[in-house]
């Protein structure tokens, strides 16, 4: 389904691929819309839902501008995945328990860290050199951090909530890899440095905003550039973060399972970043809070929650939702009110065939609480093609 909705303000107007949203989400939209920086409209994908400032599930197009906090805190956040050479048949539920306890020991999950990083001294190298000269320029960047140190530990973790590592089987009964994570603490410390620095910022300048978390960098202005530099750190450290556990989880099917090779190139792709990108004439800097690069032919992941399908799409490369689309089902309800109205028994019938938790700990993740992510789909047809169709049978959350 094309655009289902648009709004109109006295700035640029806002385009919405689904009926299915809230009146805060929509102010949240018209906010972003009537900064004078938006070029050409404001794209809300088929997953929209509120945020903070920025709406999850949009995209913004800015001319020379950014603002952090629509970036988000966890910069780069987002999902890789990888087909395997094995089948349904190479996997039984003794062999996925085993798989499922090997992840659960090889990947740190929660607030939880490697102990010891030799593992993966390759992938934290890269890293060291940037992050020291942001923060012997902005010392109080890592002030609630802790120790400089921990930001190499977390390579190679998944973090809590919602971040997740699957297996899954396709259309084809073709068994996949799939993970979600981001940049972890160091995303967040550097996110919000940056985001207290922007809010500064237009107190300084007496900048009215319709909304504090819309703060924003000008081109030009004293942090533009470091927080530029440090948002790209910070997203390749995401994207080296998923192809580091990535390699850790491969190397732990290959304990239990039969030998197999990787048979696609992993498809690694940010829903929360930002990227120079050409629109509708200008250069622009496109922030996609909550949302995929679905220009022609790129490839890019759905997921849809513990217990229903996930999507391989290809992009269309639609220049009304600038070369983007959904990333999820989005929320249909907050973690409390999913708490409240689901039971564990609940949870162990909608994750049913499913390896994974069915504790009291995870009720908030429950199927029920996200959207039904075939409708998301159905909204994007002008967006995306479908390639595979996943569904998870082993799955370890954060
Ligand atoms: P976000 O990045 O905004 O936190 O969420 C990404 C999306 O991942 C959610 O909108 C939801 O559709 C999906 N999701 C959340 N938990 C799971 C899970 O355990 N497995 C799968 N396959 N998808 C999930
Ligand atoms: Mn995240
Ligand atoms: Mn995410």
């Amino acid at each position: 389904m094309p655009i289902r909705q648009e709004l109109h303000s006295p700035n640029v107007p806002v385009r919405i691929w689904t009926d299915d949203i809230d009146e805060g989400s929509k102010a949240q939209l018209a906010n972003i819309a009537s900064l004078p920086f938006v070029h050409h409209h404001v794209a809300a994908m088929p997953d929209v839902h509120l945020g903070i400032g920025a709406t999850i599930g949009s995209v913004i197009a800015t001319h020379q501008a950014i603002i952090p906090a629509a970036v988000g805190v966890d910069i780069g956040c987002g999902m890789v995945a990888a087909r395997l050479s094995l089948t349904a048949n190479d996997i039984d539920e003794k062999r996925l328990r085993k798989v499922f306890d090997q992840i659960t020991r090889d990947v740190p999950v929660g607030r939880a860290q490697h102990d010891d990083n030799r593992v993966l001294v390759e992938a934290v190298r890269p890293f060291e050199p940037g992050l020291k000269a942001l923060t012997e320029r902005h010392p109080q960047l890592l002030k609630t951090f802790g120790k400089f140190s921990r930001w190499a530990n977390q390579m190679g973790t998944l973090g809590g909530g919602n971040h997740f590592i699957e297996v899954c089987l396709d259309e084809a009964n073709q068994v996949w890899v799939m993970l979600h994570s981001g940049s972890r603490g160091i995303g967040n410390a550097i996110a919000s440095y940056f985001i207290e620095l922007a809010r500064k910022d237009m107190a300084r300048h007496m900048i009215q905003l319709p909304d504090r978390d819309l703060a924003y960098f000008r081109e030009g202005s004293e942090y533009f550039a470091d927080y530029v530099e440090a948002v790209h750190w910070a997203q390749a450290y995401a994207m080296a973060n998923r192809q580091a556990m990535l390699d850790l989880v491969l190397a732990g099917l290959a304990r239990h399972l039969p030998a197999f090779s990787v048979t696609t190139e992993a498809v690694n792709c940010h829903h929360n970043y930002v990227a120079r990108e050409h629109h509708f004439g200008a250069d622009v800097w496109v922030t996609r809070k909550g949302a995929i690069r679905a220009g022609q032919g790129d490839l890019g992941i759905v997921p849809g929650s513990m217990g229903a399908c996930s999507y391989i799409v290809r992009g269309k490369g639609n220049p009304e939702s600038f070369c983007s689309s959904a990333h999820g089902a989005g929320r249909r309800m907050s973690r409390t009110a999913a708490t409240k109205r689901f039971t564990e028994a609940d949870l162990a019938r909608q994750t049913e065939g499913v390896i994974c938790r069915k504790d009291k700990g995870v009720v908030d993740e429950i199927p029920g609480a996200y959207k039904d992510i075939d409708e998301v789909m159905a909204n994007q047809r002008d967006l995306t093609e479908i390639l595979h169709t996943l569904k998870q049978v082993v799955c370890v959350k954060g």
